[in-house]
């Protein structure tokens, strides 16, 4: 068939046998972010066209070429989000919250960048995202790292390492630009397409290549540690100290730009070697420029995002496992009249042991069938109902993952009993 249907290139479903583990690690790192005092904001998927451009800035692949982009259909351009942290300081801003406060935020769902779709690189993904908006740093530079940290160590992640930079101020970038320019005018004819376009408008963008062909002379390239500011370098010497007091491992790699304009200061990223090319799990830094660029006051603020696909693959590549959450009871109906005792049944138990996860046997079947049902379940014990045994006041509860004998439980000790071999 011609026109069979088919999942858009590059988004993916997350099926039921892997969504448990994407949970798992959803909630887990919420619990740790709320634990630091970060509190949930949730925004829209799409905002106009204009944010991105001003925020990510012109001259980045992102805004160049992997944005969704597309008139509504009253003929205002706007874009699906490409990432976060546009949108949480657009909200912040449209709804007051920068107003003498500070905010610790975070937020969660999928973005989206028309990118070649390969293993870790999607064109709908999912983000974990943290901003901690109206604070100066480092303190806050240093605690966003090492609650990451917590992360990675919470969920048994040990294959990952710590890359950090500071971009300095753009009046220190701004000589840092003029040295680049210098530079690679200089080898010209060995610059690649992108590459030269950059030069004239965004030499930065040149370091964050990602042509393999590009890789000698970005390493050949002078480093902006060599053009800090004084206030930043003391700032980021800060950080250092903050991270060694605080055990966290970190080496200083002077060619991490990050993709996108807004980055001042402090930029980082969480890498490993265990999942091919693709290997930015967690990436940040700060944007003290961003909130006033966007027409607010200037605001310090400092930030990071984390790719949940990659976060998943790099957990299972640790060896981490999530919790099972199958059934604890599948119950078996045989016989006249035993379905409807068994509906009233499982809602009893659900009322009375905390917790309880019950299938119920749906659409009958044969003693034999009902009990392959129970097994592929991963329920832990079967609760037979049969006539004989309801009209003695009895249910059978079979052990579906030892060898144990079935025994038989008058039902009105049921929930106890349940409620005793369940812990
Ligand atoms: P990369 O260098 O891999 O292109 P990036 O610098 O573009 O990453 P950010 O914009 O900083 O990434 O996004 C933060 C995180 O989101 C990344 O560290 C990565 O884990 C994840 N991420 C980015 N782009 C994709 C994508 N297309 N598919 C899946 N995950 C992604
Ligand atoms: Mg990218």
């Amino acid at each position: 068939m011609s026109n069979k249907l088919r999942a858009i290139r590059g988004m993916n479903d997350i099926l039921p046998e892997v969504s448990g583990t994407w949970r798992y690690l959803e909630s887990t790192v919420q619990a740790i972010v709320e634990s630091y005092g970060y509190r949930e904001i949730r925004l829209p998927l799409l905002e106009q066209t204009e944010l991105f451009k001003r925020s990510i800035g012109e001259v980045t692949d992102i805004v160049e070429k992997e944005m969704y982009t597309f008139p509504d259909r009253n003929g205002e351009s706007l874009t699906l989000r490409p990432e976060a942290t546009a949108g949480v300081v657009r909200a912040g801003m449209t709804n007051g919250l920068f107003h003498n406060q500070k905010q610790k935020l975070w937020t969660t769902g999928p973005m989206f960048r028309y990118e070649k779709p390969q293993q870790g690189r999607y064109r709908q993904f999912y983000q974990f995202d943290v901003e901690a908006v109206g604070f100066d740093g480092p303190d806050v530079d240093a605690e966003l790292i090492i609650m990451s940290a917590r992360m990675w160590q919470r969920l048994g992640i040990d294959k990952i390492r710590l890359e950090i930079n500071s971009l300095g101020t753009p009046a220190a970038r701004a000589g840092y630009r003029e040295a680049l320019v210098e530079y690679f005018s200089s080898v010209k004819n060995q610059l690649d397409e992108d590459s030269i376009r950059r030069l004239e408008q965004n030499p930065l963008r040149i370091l964050d290549s990602k042509n393999p062909d590009m890789k000698a002379l970005v390493e050949a390239a002078p480093i902006m540690l060599d053009f800090l500011d004084e206030a930043s370098a003391e700032h980021f010497a800060a950080l250092k100290a903050l991270l060694d007091a605080a055990g966290v491992p970190y080496s200083v790699n002077p060619r991490l730009v990050r993709g996108l304009d807004y980055y001042s200061r402090t930029v980082f990223e969480w890498v490993t070697d265990a999942l091919g090319s693709q290997g930015a799990v967690c990436s940040g830094g700060r944007y003290d420029g961003l909130v006033e660029k966007l027409g607010g006051r200037p605001t310090p603020a400092v930030g990071w995002a984390m790719g949940i696909e990659r976060l998943v693959a790099l957990f299972e590549a640790c060896g981490g496992k999530a919790p099972v959450a199958d059934a604890d009871v599948y119950i078996a109906a045989l016989g006249e009249g035993t379905l409807e005792r068994a509906f009233a049944l499982a809602e009893e138990l659900r009322d009375q042991v905390t917790g309880i996860r019950i299938e119920m046997n749906l659409g009958g079947g044969s003693f034999k069938s009902q009990m392959k049902r129970a097994d592929k379940s991963g329920a832990e014990y079967a609760l037979i109902l049969g006539e004989q045994e309801l009209a003695e006041g009895q249910v059978g509860i079979k052990p579906l993952r030892s060898t144990d004998d079935q025994e038989s439980v008058a039902l009105d000790e049921l929930a106890a009993t349940l409620a005793k071999i369940l812990r």
